[in-house]
């Protein structure tokens, strides 16, 4: 039964979402257009630049490296710029952070080598943590930003997974969703990755029903 709803959580056929044309708009209100930003957990936040993934049509939102470039802003990682290779290497990252949630969040061991590549990306990261003001601030290398930024994201997976919240990560349950998300509530009774989008959709169709 597990390893079918596994089955279904794979990407059968990623949809590549369009970019539209370059226009210009302040980049924290082009990331908000291009991605969904409200996962608290910023590795899950990460593996939300895929959407729909139990779906038939996943959608693929790093679909260029200036993408990925937008999305490590908006989590306060600026790099000056990124490659192919990067896009890649963060895709890569990516998915082992989600099909090892996906796996943690239905009672089974992640794959072997999906722990590898979180490991690998997490100790190759060189980024430092200092407070500005009231803020944390990334300082990243000049020379390897996007490995250092991977780092940053590896690392908080890590933290999630290697730790008691390890017991709070699930899968939503919001239609087509399958994002990961923690689940911080008292009762351990929460459903969506969050509540102003699967949860409010479920509740709208509920209603619907009536
Ligand atoms: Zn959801």
């Amino acid at each position: 039964m597990i390893a079918r709803a596994a089955a279904i959580c794979e990407p059968a056929k990623m949809v590549r979402e369009e970019v539209s044309p370059v226009v210009e708009v302040p980049a924290d209100e082009a990331a908000h257009r291009a991605f969904r930003l409200d996962n608290e957990v910023l590795a899950f936040r990460f593996t939300a630049t895929v959407s729909d993934r139990s779906g038939g049509t996943p959608r693929e939102r790093l679909t260029d490296p200036a993408r990925l470039s937008l999305w490590l802003r908006s989590a306060g990682l600026d790099v000056p710029g990124s490659s192919r290779q990067d896009l890649n290497d963060a895709v890569e990252l990516r998915e082992a952070i989600y099909r090892a949630g996906r796996a943690i969040a239905t009672a089974r061991d992640p794959d072997l080598q999906d722990v590898r590549v979180l490991n690998a990306a997490a100790t190759a990261g060189q980024a430092k943590a200092v407070l500005e003001g009231d803020s944390l601030h990334w300082m990243l290398s000049r020379t390897a930003a996007v490995r250092d930024a991977l780092g940053v994201l590896a690392t908080d997976a890590v933290r999630v997974y290697g730790t008691s919240d390890r017991s709070r990560v699930k899968c939503c349950e919001g239609k087509d969703c399958m994002g990961l998300f923690l689940d911080t509530s008292r009762g351990t009774n929460r459903r969506w990755c969050s509540m102003n989008t699967c949860g409010n959709r479920a509740k709208k169709s509920r209603l619907t029903v009536r």
